[in-house]
């Protein structure tokens, strides 16, 4: 049995989340992000989350990707910082000072290879400022016990239905999918993002929202990584993980949605999505 009722992700309230700039402000205000992923033939997801955590309005963002990427990265996105792992085309370990960044995102093309796996292993083993954990990041905890049980306190996690059915099983459904999602979060104490045409964020307190923007163009390949970096780079700027739950999935939909109505739902790309992130922020506040 579901046992709370849900509230509608709607202007009114996610427009009050949002903080003005300062006027004394420096880039050290807006946080310091990690983003790490990217593997061989997997480096535009992990691009686009760059691109994408940037566009949020976070101060500082380092990307830690496999060798491969170093020059992807560094070309594609220049503002960010690049350190590269070892290993040639996939993450083996994650930086070793980990108390300069103010919220860590993992998972868009990051591949499966049992090596990245133990670094998640290790990383739920230290101090952690708080987490994103996406895609493969994902896949990888739902395949391995050790990880789901040591999943940090807090984190959010962004499924969509296939990668939240791999964590929960199977939904029989819709309602039982959202007594999963509640019991998930509960147990995990985490946040959960549903993703889907009507996205649901499920907390540990067991409320849910459920979000009104965005649009069947964004059924197309990358749009969840951008997510990612749009929440990573909010949670980074000092936004709790609900409030950055809240408006990342809000301006994540409304950036489609400025998107589709100049270009058309049929040739929307992920990049278009953190493209319009500017003009979604600047619709809301
Ligand atoms: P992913 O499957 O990880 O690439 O994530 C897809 C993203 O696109 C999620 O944020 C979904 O909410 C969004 N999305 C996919 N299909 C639709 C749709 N039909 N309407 C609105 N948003 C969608
Ligand atoms: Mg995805």
């Amino acid at each position: 049995q579901v046992t709370s009722p849900y509230q509608l992700l709607v202007p009114e309230n996610v427009k009050k989340l949002l903080r003005p700039r300062a006027k004394f402000s420096h880039k050290g205000t807006f946080g310091h992000a990690l983003l790490a992923g990217g593997s061989y033939g997997k480096m535009g997801a992990i691009t686009m989350s760059s691109q994408a955590a940037l566009r949020a309005g976070v101060g500082l963002l380092t990307v830690q990707v496999p060798q491969v990427g170093y020059n992807i990265l560094q070309t594609a996105v220049p503002e960010a910082m690049v350190l590269t792992d070892e290993q040639a085309d996939y993450l083996t370990q994650f930086p070793e000072d980990l108390s300069r960044y103010q919220c860590i995102g993992i998972g868009p093309g990051l591949g499966q290879a049992e090596a990245s796996g133990l670094a998640l292993e290790n990383l739920f083993r230290q101090k952690l400022p708080p987490l994103v954990l996406d895609a493969d990041a994902l896949n990888l905890v739902a395949s391995n016990r050790q990880l789901r049980q040591h999943l940090p306190p807090g984190s959010i996690l962004t499924p969509h239905p296939k990668e939240f059915e791999r964590l929960t099983g199977p939904a029989t459904s819709d309602d039982h999918r959202l007594q999963l999602l509640q019991s998930f979060c509960a147990e995990h104490d985490c946040y959960v993002v549903l993703k889907g045409a009507h996205t649901c964020i499920g907390t540990p307190t067991g409320d849910f929202y459920f979000n009104t923007t965005g649009n069947p163009g964004m059924a197309t390949g990358g749009t969840g990584d951008v997510l990612t970096g749009i929440l990573t780079g909010l949670r980074a700027q000092g936004y709790s993980a609900l409030e950055a739950c809240q408006l990342g999935v809000y301006l994540h939909g409304l950036a489609g949605d400025l998107a589709a109505e100049a270009l058309g739902e049929a040739s929307l790309v992920a990049s278009d999505v953190y493209r319009y992130l500017g003009a979604a922020l600047k619709k809301l506040s």
